[in-house]
């Protein structure tokens, strides 16, 4: 069996091909319910001023719940709704949800939200986030939108224009996974970045070997050459946090702080620590 994909591409399915476009289809298609569906669920991670040692504020992370218990984690079926497109309407669910969310949070913790390469090519990022803005009323400057680097590759030229009208609004803009895609190091010049996330691989054998610490240190020089708030993703134990501290990273997320939690156990916990236990960081694992 083979299927002609247009001029000179001739692929040929073996069953087990067939098989898994099957599966495909079948998800894309329960996929395309789940907004209507209410299956989506925002899940947050705290982050930490690593100045401070206090929590800041949170990265929203989504997760699909087709049928209770099942709970579908993002790099599942975040690849297909780019595919399909699917992901304008999840994420915009998952700006309103995020948004509103932050808004019901104690103190001035601020939300952020990974946005898809896809967004910036299709649909109108810029106008989205405002009109999620507007109806939610949240201040601007406490949403920062986390894009990956590879967003810069295709189409620098409207993903410019893109970026600058988000910073119009006043939202930040963060690099994700620096460093762990293909992009050159010019972009974080071109480009109108207020942070750096580092790519949680530099966290492996950070802090005992040698090698990883100069790397480490190397990409929060460089991320403050360009004025950018340096984060450093996967922090996993005591160790790390006190060394990136010591190396005045600015801010810090991984499991020691803590892990990803469901929206009503992250507010629990502000409003914890708003009737007064401390939101410092204290060497226990999260
Ligand atoms: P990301 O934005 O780099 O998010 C960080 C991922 O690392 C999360 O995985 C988080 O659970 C995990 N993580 C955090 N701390 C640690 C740690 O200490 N150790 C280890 N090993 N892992 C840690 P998650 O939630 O599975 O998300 C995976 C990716 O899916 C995200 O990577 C992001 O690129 C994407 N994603 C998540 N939510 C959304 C969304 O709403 N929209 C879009 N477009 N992408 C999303
Ligand atoms: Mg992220
Ligand atoms: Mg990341
Ligand atoms: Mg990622």
């Amino acid at each position: 069996q083979s299927k002609n994909l247009g001029r000179d591409r001739w692929v040929f399915y073996s069953p087990e091909m067939s098989e898994q476009l099957v599966r495909r289809r079948e998800m894309e298609r329960a996929l395309s319910h789940a907004v209507a569906r209410d299956e989506l669920r925002l899940f947050y991670q705290p982050r930490y001023s690593l100045h401070s040692g206090r929590m800041d504020g949170a990265e929203a992370l989504l997760r699909w719940q087709p049928s209770p218990p099942a709970l579908v984690m993002p790099d599942s079926f975040i690849p297909l709704a780019e595919e399909t497109g699917l992901i304008l309407p999840i994420s915009d669910w998952v700006l309103q949800r995020a948004c509103r969310d932050a808004l019901s949070w104690p103190g001035a913790f601020y939300v952020s939200v990974n946005i898809s390469p896809v967004e910036f090519c299709r649909g109108d990022l810029a106008g989205r986030v405002a009109s999620v803005l507007q109806l939610t009323g949240l201040p601007a400057e406490r949403l920062e939108l986390e894009i990956t680097e590879n967003v810069t590759l295709e189409n620098p030229d409207n993903t410019l224009k893109v970026m600058q009208s988000l910073k119009r609004l006043g939202v930040k803009l963060t690099v994700d996974d620096f460093g762990s895609g293909y992009a050159s190091l010019g972009y974080l010049k071109t480009f109108p970045f207020d942070g750096l996330k580092m790519d949680r691989s530099y966290m492996k054998d950070f802090p005992h070997s040698q090698q990883a610490h100069s790397i480490v240190n190397g990409i929060i020089g460089l991320g403050k050459a360009f004025a950018l708030a340096i984060t450093a993703e996967g922090i996993e134990n005591a160790e790390q946090f006190a060394e990136l501290q010591a190396i005045a990273c600015d801010e810090g997320q991984g499991y020691f702080l803590g892990r990803p939690m469901p929206a009503g156990d992250f507010a629990s916990l502000l409003h914890g620590m708003d009737k007064g236990e401390s939101g410092k960081a204290t060497g226990q694992p999260g």
